[in-house]
């Protein structure tokens, strides 16, 4: 019997699943996409469907449909595994040891909890006046079910002891976020006599929970004072949750996002909740934080456009601010909805959805925002206004990643100011840019291939362009090339007389699969083959060599510094023969 693996393998097709997600053309045999996980213009996503692969030529990221669930949808392996097989129809033993980790008993606890906190605000009755609250607020009773909202029941250990009548312990209560460990190391509830707003997943599987005190109780004995005082309290990192990567709501938007080619970005449950109950499906909003470099990933997915209901004031709340500016260095069309002073979506909703309507219709670019509100504090007539004026703008017309645009804002600002462009370009190439979310960026793109690497890839494809080449290197000892290349070489000597039909071994599968993608998708000079492929076997064994030269210097010098004579001697013997043959190649 196959494995689940291997079952799931057999019955999806790549390119379907792959183009639910993003669009793909047919290119060939093969399907090309722009690449969802690095910026880019040109489509260097390609998809095979003959061997079921896909690989991004820009950024690397590859090969299987698994890789490629777990980068789109962020989630681990075994996710990816639960929602292909989902996709497939194939069952998952539940006893499979490698589904039974924690991570699902955190889910299950999750579930658990959603389902406790709804009982609970149906059927108890300070839940029957909870939901009148919800109620009297616009929420409706289709969208209480729909958001799964609940109510923690005001007492020490509500949900605990239902979770651990439910097989469930302490300390994986505790994980989950949903419990705190006294001094004495007992357990009790986090949540207690609060509205209760499950967070979901990308999957709309709860994995964290926001509370929102229920004014009622406030002054209850259940209640630590400090902590009553904080109108929302939500789940902290756990396992599943991570609120620099959640954006509630997103389940449930992501298609209307996608569909309307725009996103709006609040800051509350409720804004969220009443914007789709009124005819704004693709509203969404951030747990509490800047937006981060990840959630912004994950929105430009489904759009590059974005528009904002926050309570903006540009010398107010910097963290609203340097995720909106990371957005708009990201690409991002970012457009401000102005929010009349004081109130939030939900209130302006709740009052009168025509304007709401009209606040998002006259929503205004973030340039135009920008200048809007810094001219209205500063006086441009006089030399510290302008001043004060270049300083906010100027940083702003940096982070314009498109030149024209940027170009006509820096026409706009010398306009305004009455001063020479030229004198606003010479100040602007003063700014220096750059957040601390920037680097951690960076160091989340995979690791650069090395010239080595690069020069291998090159032969193989070269090879699988023109097989007859194949002799060239047949006399070759393979031991120039790195083992997973020369053990790939090696079968091909084997099979040299049908490379067109063969089915890789499982260990080299991948890496095999990956090269006859890249042979079909790489342009190649037509002539001269042969030739090409000379010079890269001859620039592979001179790195090569050069590289053991190193090694071997490295080691008399060690030798050398032991004074250990005849290893010196024995070193030196193979340091020259690799010279030799340096200067033969
Ligand atoms: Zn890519």
């Amino acid at each position: 019997m196959p494995s689940p693996i291997e079952e799931i393998k057999n019955r999806l097709d790549i390119v379907e699943v792959i183009s639910s997600y993003i669009k793909l053309k047919k290119a060939g045999a093969n399907y090309k996409a722009l690449c969802p996980f690095h910026s880019e213009k040109n489509p260097s996503l390609f998809v095979s469907p003959s061997r079921q692969i896909w690989h991004c030529f820009g950024c690397g990221a590859g090969t299987t449909i698994f890789d490629f669930i777990m980068k789109i949808e962020g989630v681990e392996f075994g996710d990816a595994l639960r929602i292909l097989a989902q996709k497939a129809g194939v069952e998952l033993k539940r006893e499979d040891p490698k589904l039974r980790t924690e991570r699902k008993r955190t889910y299950d606890i999750c579930q658990l909890a959603t389902k406790f906190f709804q009982k609970q605000l149906a059927e108890s009755k300070i839940g029957t006046e909870v939901k009148e609250y919800l109620l009297n607020r616009g929420i409706t009773e289709e969208s209480i079910e729909k958001w799964n909202l609940g109510y923690a029941p005001d007492t020490w250990r509500g949900l605990s002891d239902f979770l651990v009548s439910q097989g469930y312990t302490g300390e994986e209560i505790e994980k989950a976020g949903l419990a705190i460990k006294n001094e004495k190391g007992n357990f009790y509830d986090r949540f207690r006599g609060r509205i209760i707003f499950p967070i979901f997943d990308l999957n709309s599987q709860p994995i964290g929970f926001g509370g929102r005190i229920f004014e009622k109780i406030k002054n209850s004995k259940f209640q630590i004072p400090n902590e009553a005082m904080a109108k929302y309290i939500n789940t902290p990192n756990t396992m599943l949750y991570d609120k620099s990567r959640i954006l509630y709501g997103l389940d449930k938007a992501k298609l209307e996002i996608r569909k309307r080619d725009f996103a709006i970005l609040v800051e509350g449950y409720i804004d969220v909740i009443l914007c789709h109950q009124t005819g704004f499906p693709n509203v969404v909003a951030t747990s509490g934080t800047a937006l981060t470099p990840y959630q912004l990933r994950i929105l430009k997915r489904y759009s590059e456009n974005l528009l904002t209901a926050f309570d903006m004031d540009i010398a107010g709340d910097w963290a609203t601010k340097r995720g909106i500016d990371l957005a708009q260095s990201r690409g991002f069309n970012v457009k401000i909805i102005t929010m009349p002073k004081g109130l939030d979506p939900a209130e302006v909703i709740s009052k009168n959805l025509e304007n709401w309507k009209k606040l998002v219709e006259s929503s205004k670019s973030i340039l135009d925002f920008y200048f809007e509100t810094t001219l209205a504090k500063f006086d441009k007539k006089t030399p510290s206004g302008k001043k004060e004026i270049s300083k906010i703008l100027l940083k702003v017309l940096k982070r314009i990643p498109n030149r024209i645009e940027q170009a006509h804002w820096i026409q706009k600002l010398s306009t305004v100011l009455e001063v020479r462009e030229e004198d606003v370009r010479v100040e602007l190439q003063k700014i220096k840019i750059g957040t601390p979310e920037e680097e951690i960026e960076t160091k989340e793109l995979p690791a650069q291939k090395s010239r080595k690497e690069r020069l291998e890839e090159r032969l193989v494809t070269l090879i699988l362009k023109s097989p007859e080449n194949f002799s060239l290197i047949l006399k070759e000892d393979f031991d120039f090339f790195s083992p997973k290349i020369s053990k790939t070489l090696s079968y091909f000597k084997k099979e040299i007389n049908r490379l067109d039909e063969i089915k890789p071994p499982p260990e080299l599968a991948d890496s095999i699969n990956y090269l006859f993608l890249k042979s079909e998708v790489e342009e190649l000079p037509e002539q001269n083959l042969e030739k090409e492929l000379k010079t890269c076997l001859k620039e592979i064994k001179t790195l090569e060599i050069k590289n053991r030269l190193n090694q071997l210097s490295q080691e008399i010098r060690k030798a050398e510094s032991e004074k250990d004579t005849s290893k010196v001697q024995e070193l030196m013997q193979e340091f020259n023969s690799y010279s030799k043959s340096l200067n033969s190649l």
